[in-house]
């Protein structure tokens, strides 16, 4: 069952969730964004899409009714459903100034289409606002620049794209994805704010999961190229595995394949030649 997001709701004390009003099939009901702080100045959580008047008129309501204004927006990673809503703001929120844009650097491929310019976050960084600290961990694989935000007050993280509140996230690189997974169990979050979708409680079990699920795919995926007399192409794999899931789905399953294929290539446990995989170690 799908939990339905109101458009604004403070959630604790410190923490205050502004709907981005921007649904789609990626974003579920849309990208959450989190104001966070106990003062007159708080910390925005991301931004929401380019161009959502409602949105921008919802943060707008939320600072006015609690006579707070923003301190700082942090962005936890470069995709649009997360840093569109800036010119937004900026336009229509900050007429008076402007408020430093927080990020984790992308390296050379920075987004350039936004105008407004980043300051850029370190890992392990602590930001501070009144009755909240924010600490910043890198946790790469959904993109490269992807952080999660530590709120060292409650032992609750806001975990950008990294956990959803519903279905799987979709990564770019799985091997460091599964490593910043592992990260964010290691610390034991009592609760998650998700990118997208509904509040996890005690999220520690979903996340062990996730992993689980990854390792045990892994570990057939080996056992397949083990048994194998010829090297196999990724389909070969697809076809043995998921044999008993539709074919006109065995195109999603063999993406799904080669990105575990990248990452056990990448950590020197098989090989690629023209296609075909085999173990390094025959
Ligand atoms: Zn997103």
């Amino acid at each position: 069952m799908v939990s339905v997001i109101p458009k604004i709701e403070q959630l604790t004390a410190r923490i205050t969730r502004v709907l981005g009003c921007n649904p789609g099939p990626m974003t579920l009901q849309g990208t959450n964004t989190y104001l966070v702080g106990t003062g007159p100045k708080r910390f925005l959580i991301d931004t929401g899409s380019h161009d959502v008047p409602e949105y921008v008129q919802n943060l707008q309501t939320t600072l006015n009714e609690n006579n707070i204004s923003i301190q700082a927006i942090i962005l936890t990673h470069w995709h649009h459903d997360h840093v569109g809503g800036i010119k937004g703001i900026f336009n229509k929120l900050l007429q008076s100034g402007t408020v430093p844009l927080l990020k984790y650097p992308l390296g050379t491929s920075e987004d350039t289409s936004v105008s407004e310019k980043y300051s850029y976050l370190k890992d392990q960084e602590v930001l501070r606002t009144e009755g909240a600290s924010l600490r910043v961990v890198h946790t790469p694989g959904h993109t490269v620049d992807h952080i999660i935000l530590q709120l060292e007050e409650d032992n609750s993280i806001f975990s950008g794209d990294c956990i959803l509140g519903e279905g799987t996230a979709v990564f770019e690189d799985l091997a460091d994805y599964m490593k910043s997974l592992q990260i964010i169990a290691d610390l034991k979050p009592d609760v998650i704010y998700p990118g997208h979708g509904p509040v996890i409680q005690n999220p520690v079990p979903q996340i062990q999961y996730y992993m689980d699920h990854r390792n045990e795919r892994e570990k057939q995926i080996l056992e397949c190229l083990e048994s194998s007399k010829s090297p196999m192409e990724s389909m070969e794999v697809v076809k043995i595995l998921y044999k008993d899931v539709a074919e006109h789905l065995h195109p999603v399953a063999d993406k799904n394949v080669n990105n575990h294929l990248t990452k056990l290539k990448k950590e020197g446990t098989v090989k690629e030649d023209d296609g075909k995989w085999f173990m390094s170690k025959l």
